[in-house]
């Protein structure tokens, strides 16, 4: 064979393997389609049918949920739990580890995998449009699928289906888990936008309650010259503005929609807050009775859909200061503690989650009641240097003497103090592991199991009878 020809074949074959690469890859992102809203709400309409078929042998609950409450701690990873727990026993004088969390009282629990169309990793943003739109989206991307369809919500669907609704957070009302229930927006950071949507748009326009922080976005810091709070008080002549628990409490008595605004940016930590800024338990009562009674003016009482985030468990891991987030992980128990005693789980599903998990470690061979926020008295690593009972994987603080070695950080731990870091960064971050989720009420066995996070609003909508897929109001339609 000539040189020639050789070179000819080795030409060919090196263009018919880059054409066969390049033909593969287009056909794994045509078949994946991972950018658009319909591939993954097929995808969990599936996950739905092989549900249904695989509980059926273990429940005979038929029943359909007139309300839904979704409780979302934002950075609520499973080692948080466990921590906030130990230290709810703690402050009550006892070793802590055997204490309860209010969400030990539901019946059902399950596993959520977190990761977004472009993050194994995920932010609040895409999270947000994952278990309120039922759609995974790109890191960032509020309210649209990665291709920038935008995606409608839980909130909306309620909507459609007579239901009153609300948002409730101790951020602002436009940081991304709250702007996941309405808003549209390829940047998070968007939040003047947001606020703009959240006020003029649907399904915002029509929410019954708003309560949250961040009243900034709202007139302050606006270049457009909006003054969104006098637009909504326009637009709802009867409505009450709170800005403080006093407010909040005559708000109760009126007749027309609430907007609770406590603060120009995100509600100050639980540790940090005045005395008159309502807690978390507080407004979540609040916008409960308030939705209740909605629901019932329009004669029907076709129920309500409220959205709750305890939003600065995040922050406090984010500081990688961990009394912070475990004293808003506790807000966040007493909040799901009240609305466990004013829901009837007979008509109302309740469901608790996290958005994603949070790099905080429980490390070692601590010992019954060792303090939750100290340090580990009786562990030492291979120098003889004592460490703390929890730690950080990346975080803003490493204790380090001069020299760079590890030193015990027992002089500078607090319950507000930095936490140790192994790994120094700019600040704590999220970490990749799933998530729990926790349900009572009609169809909570639904939720038990391990689930992509995007089935959460589906398996809600199936539950309520809300939205254009798969409900338990229409049988027939689940598979034999
Ligand atoms: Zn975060």
């Amino acid at each position: 064979m000539s040189s020639q020809i050789k070179h000819w074949l080795i030409l060919q074959l090196l263009l018919l393997t880059l054409l066969n690469a390049a033909y593969a890859a287009l056909k794994e992102s045509s078949e994946e389609g991972e950018e658009s809203a319909g591939f993954w709400r097929r995808q969990a309409q599936e996950q739905l049918k092989e549900r249904l078929a695989r509980t059926r042998d273990y429940t005979t609950d038929s029943r359909r949920a007139k309300n839904v409450v979704i409780l979302l701690g934002d950075g609520l990873s499973v080692t948080t739990m466990t921590a906030g727990r130990i230290l709810k026993g703690q402050r009550q004088g006892r070793r802590g580890e055997d204490s309860r969390l209010a969400v030990e009282q539901f019946p059902f629990a399950g596993l959520c995998k977190t990761y977004c169309v472009d993050e194994q990793t995920p932010d609040s943003a895409c999270t947000a449009t994952a278990y309120l739109g039922g759609v995974k989206t790109l890191s960032g991307a509020v309210g649209q699928s990665a291709s920038g369809e935008p995606v409608e919500s839980l909130l909306l669907w309620a909507q459609k289906a007579g239901k009153a609704t609300g948002v409730v957070t101790t951020t602002r009302v436009t940081d991304a888990s709250p702007a996941g229930s309405y808003a549209h927006v390829p940047k998070r950071v968007e939040e003047l936008e947001i606020a703009r949507q959240l006020v003029e748009e649907e399904p915002g326009r029509n929410f019954e309650v708003i309560l949250g922080g961040g009243l900034g976005k709202f007139r302050a810091e606006r270049r457009d010259g909006k003054d969104l709070l006098a637009l909504w008080r326009e637009e709802n002549p009867d409505g009450c503005f709170a800005r403080n628990m006093a407010e909040l409490r005559n708000c109760s008595n009126s007749a027309g929609k609430v907007m609770g605004i406590f603060s120009d940016n995100h509600m100050p930590y639980h540790l940090a807050s005045h005395r008159d800024q309502p807690r978390l338990k507080d407004m979540s009562a609040a916008a409960i009775k308030k939705l209740a009674e909605k629901a019932q003016e329009t004669g029907e009482d076709h129920g309500y859909v409220v959205f709750i985030e305890g939003g600065r468990i995040d922050h406090g891991h984010h500081e990688t200061r961990v009394g912070y987030a475990l004293d808003e992980m506790l807000e966040f128990d007493a909040a799901v503690e009240t609305v466990l005693k004013m829901i009837d789980p007979k008509e109302t599903l309740v469901v608790v989650t996290a958005d994603h998990s949070h790099a905080l470690s429980m490390a070692g061979y601590s010992r019954r009641g060792t303090s939750i926020l100290g340090m580990d008295e009786q562990q030492r690593d291979l120098d003889g240097v004592p460490y703390s009972t929890l730690n950080y994987a990346i975080g803003k603080w490493q204790s380090l003497d001069k020299d760079g070695k590890r030193e015990s950080p027992s002089k500078t731990l607090g319950p507000t103090s930095y936490t140790p870091s192994y790994i120094r960064g700019r600040k704590g971050v999220h970490s990749g592991e799933d998530v729990a989720v926790f349900a009572i009420g009609p169809q909570a066995h639904l939720f038990g199991g391990v689930m992509e996070q995007n089935l959460l609003p589906h398996l809600m909508g199936y539950a309520a009878c809300m939205g254009d897929g798969l409900t338990c109001c229409h049988q027939d339609q689940v598979p034999g």
